[in-house]
Formats: C-alpha cells, sequence, structure tokens
C-alpha cells in the first residue's frame, strides 16, 4: 500500500498499468521493486541523472523533496553577492525525474516507519518502500528565535538567501543598517564577503557587517587560510568580534554571554549545522550528531534496505567534514549500490579519499584557496572556484 499527494496515484506492488501525472508506466515484471529517494541533494544527482536506468529494469523509483528543485549550496554565497541567478545555481529535480518515468512527491519526509517500511510526510500521508535512500542535507539549528522572525534568516535552506537579498535591498534602500552575522566559519565568512558585494554600491547606506565569531574567526582552519580570510573581511569594512559567544537572539538586537547587546537590523545565522532529524525520530541509529549511522556501503547499520549520502549520514568508519565534496564524491557508490540492493548484486565501498580543495568566495570577484601546502588568495583562486562550479551545475543542468 502506498499513499501521496491526491494528484499522484501510486500503486506500489500491483504489476498493472498506472497513469502518475500523465506519465503511463510499463507494466512491472514480478521482481520490480519500489526505490525511494529521500532528499534530490548533491549525493543523489547522479541516481537522479540516471532513474531511466533503474525504471528500463522495472523498478519504480520515487522522489520526495520539499521543493521542485536543488540549490547547489558552494554557488549560494554568490547567488546573495549578485554574481548567479537562481537559475544558474538550481537543479530541476521535479523535470528530471518525471522526464525518465519516475515520481516526484512535493513534501517534507519526517518520519521512517521501518516496520512497515514506510516514509511519513509532514502532510501525514505515506509512501512505502522497498529499498530508499535519505539525502536530506542538514538544519541550522533555529535556538530559541521569538516568533518575530522577519529579519532572521538562516544560511540554509540556500533558496531562502534570495530571499535575504530581496529583504536587504528593501530595508537598505530605506536607511542604513547594520547586519550581524551569528558564527565564525565558512558560510559566515562568504556570506559577509557577498553581502559586501551586493551593496559596495549603495553609498551613504552600505549597511555594516559584524561578524559575532565567539572566540576566534575561522578557528578550526590553518593560519594560513585563517589570516587571508581575516585580512579581506577588514578590507571591506566587515568588524569582527571575537569578545564571545551570542547567548540570546532578539528581532532588533543579540546579546553576548558576558551580557553585552548589539543592537542588529538583520540577522544571519551561520552556527552550523545538524544533520535532519528525521533518523533520531524514527528511532534509527544515529551517530553522535544526529545522522543516519552508516556502515562503508553507505548503508544504515540497523536496516540493510536503507541508504544515504551527504551531510545526513554519519559515516561509521570515521566522521566526515560537512561539506558537500563528500556528498559529491559518494555519488557513483550510492548510485550502485542502490541498484545492487534492488538487483541483489554485491555492494561496493566508498572510500571518502584524500584532501579536498578548499575555496572560499570572499566576494568582489575574489577568493582564498588552498590545497594542501598551498594557499593563496586574489582573483585567480575565485575564477578555479567559479569554474568548477559552473562545470558542476551545467553537467547536471544538461540533462534537464
Ligand atoms: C552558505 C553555504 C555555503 C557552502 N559552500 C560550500 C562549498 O563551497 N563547498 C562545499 O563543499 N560545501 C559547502 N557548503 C556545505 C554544503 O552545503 C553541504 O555540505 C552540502 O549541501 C551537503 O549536501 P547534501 O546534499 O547532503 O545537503 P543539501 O544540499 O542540504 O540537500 C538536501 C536536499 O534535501 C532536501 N530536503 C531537506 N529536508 C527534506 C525532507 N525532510 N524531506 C525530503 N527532502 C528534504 C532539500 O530540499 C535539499 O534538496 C556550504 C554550506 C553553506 C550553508
Amino acid at each position: 500500500m502506498i499513499t501521496a499527494s491526491p494528484s499522484v496515484a501510486l500503486d506500489i506492488g500491483h504489476p498493472r498499468l498506472s497513469l502518475i501525472q500523465g506519465i503511463t508506466l510499463k507494466r512491472n515484471s514480478p521482481m520490480a521493486k519500489h526505490l525511494v529517494l529521500v532528499g534530490g541533494g548533491h549525493a543523489h544527482m547522479m541516481t537522479l541523472a540516471n532513474i531511466n536506468a533503474f525504471v528500463a529494469k522495472g523498478h519504480r523509483v520515487t522522489v520526495i523533496g520539499p521543493s521542485e528543485h536543488h540549490y547547489y549550496s558552494g554557488m549560494g554565497p554568490g547567488m546573495l553577492g549578485g554574481t548567479y541567478s537562481p537559475s544558474d545555481i538550481r537543479f530541476a529535480t521535479k523535470h528530471v525525474v518525471e522526464k525518465q518515468g519516475g515520481v516526484f512527491v512535493l513534501g517534507k519526509a519526517v518520519r521512517v516507519r521501518s516496520e512497515e517500511r514506510q516514509i511519513e510526510l509532514e502532510s501525514g500521508e505515506t509512501v512505502c518502500y522497498d529499498v530508499v535512500s535519505f539525502n536530506a542535507g542538514s538544519d541550522v539549528p533555529r535556538l530559541n528565535l521569538s516568533e518575530y522572525t522577519e529579519n532572521i534568516y538562516p544560511v540554509k535552506p540556500i533558496e531562502r538567501l534570495m530571499d535575504a537579498q530581496a529583504r536587504i535591498k528593501e530595508l537598505a534602500s530605506q536607511r542604513s543598517i547594520t547586519i550581524g552575522i551569528i558564527g565564525g566559519g565558512p558560510s559566515s565568512v562568504e556570506i559577509a564577503g557577498n553581502i559586501w558585494q551586493l551593496t559596495s554600491g549603495y553609498g551613504e547606506n552600505q549597511p555594516r557587517v559584524k561578524i559575532f565569531a565567539g572566540s576566534r574567526l575561522m578557528a578550526k582552519y590553518p593560519e594560513g587560510v585563517r589570516a587571508r580570510i581575516e585580512k579581506s573581511l577588514k578590507s571591506h569594512g566587515v568588524e569582527i568580534y571575537t569578545n564571545g559567544f551570542v547567548q540570546t537572539i532578539e528581532p532588533d538586537g543579540i546579546i553576548l554571554a558576558s551580557g553585552e547587546r548589539y543592537d542588529l537590523d538583520f540577522i544571519f545565522l551561520a552556527i552550523g549545522v545538524r544533520p535532519n532529524a528525521i533518523f533520531e525520530r524514527s528511532g534509527i541509529p544515529t551517530g553522535p550528531d544526529g545522522g543516519m549511522l552508516v556502515n562503508s556501503f553507505l548503508q544504515s547499520t540497523a536496516h540493510p534496505e536503507m541508504f544515504g549520502g551527504g551531510d545526513c549520514i554519519y559515516f561509521q568508519d570515521h566522521p566526515l567534514d560537512k561539506v558537500g565534496v563528500y556528498a559529491v564524491r559518494q555519488n557513483p557508490v550510492l548510485y550502485n549500490n542502490l541498484m545492487a540492493a534492488l538487483e541483489g548484486e554485491p555492494l561496493q565501498v566508498f572510500s571518502p579519499g584524500g584532501d579536498y580543495l578548499l575555496i572560499f568566495n570572499m566576494g568582489g570577484g575574489k577568493g582564498v584557496l588552498r590545497k594542501k601546502w598551498l594557499t593563496f588568495d586574489g582573483r585567480i583562486a575565485f575564477i578555479v572556484k567559479d569554474y568548477i562550479d559552473r562545470k558542476f551545475i551545467k553537467k547536471f543542468q544538461a540533462i534537464e
């Protein structure tokens, strides 16, 4: 049994013709199974691009997502800064799924009923699966925010950065404003650099930008990277506060642990991310951060029919940074293993690989690059990032 949104008639396990949003599916073989993808994030890109391969083998594929598009986070700050438009950085998930004979269900998965092999959606509807894969990402913790959050924006989901951009433009067109960014990590510094880029022509109304970085900006990064980023931000007039952690967020300001208060007109939350809460809510084994605990096959340690990738998993062999690089590297293994799980073939091991290239978009067409012993900043760093990012997204947009 399977239920989904009213416009989608799903019928799993009963081999007969069914009409799904205008697409006539071919008759399933008796061995046909139902693959469900929860979230069309960075780790599912290759699987999404190959839905027709699953369909050709007689399997059904359903993708659940809260948006018809997936936004590439690597280009998110650049979209805020105006370098990219939303259509430059997004992938048309629904279109790609349906074009290949899959079903796209617009909705948010909230719970897994592992005994019944069902995914429960926020709407209360359920979707049954034989094999399921999670790439539902991570969220910025909302802390104890009041109801009034009109001018408070978490840095994820990425699509919300467009709303933030519009709101900043609106406020700055009326008066001189102060923007606070809570957190001192990579997304904070990229957001700061790109607010500067967005508003550098505003003259007197150019917003003041303050980063509340706790005790140290980019504390987890090598000194060569940290110092270059700090220098870049300071050259744009960004103020960096390292005099303590933010304890209270109010609609119009923040209070540090010391009791010191700062008035703010607009706040970005860049305090790190936490894996999607689906697994904790469902009693699925998780790592200490709440991500689904997976073995070297990217497979749940408790449920062999469950797989996952990206920020929402906890890789048992050794924890991975919450960066898109790992999600991207997981693509071929996840695709192979989902097919293998449906077809009864052997699974592949995921190896995270070595050091990865880090490039930060600091706004103004400049970046900071680090790979192993090499660190430099300036235009070339941004050009390299822009080239890699555009190439990545274009590869998947081409499927559209
Ligand atoms: C501002 C910013 C800039 C960054 N820049 C970089 C960078 O340059 N390079 C880098 O390597 N990393 C970067 N990161 C980190 C990177 O965003 C994450 O590591 C990466 O997005 C993880 O990919 P993912 O597919 O797991 O998650 P996501 O990109 O978050 O994708 C998750 C998908 O699941 C969907 N989804 C969410 N909830 C549900 C649900 N309940 N049910 C169904 N679907 C759901 C979402 O709509 C989304 O499509 C950046 C992060 C931020 C915040």
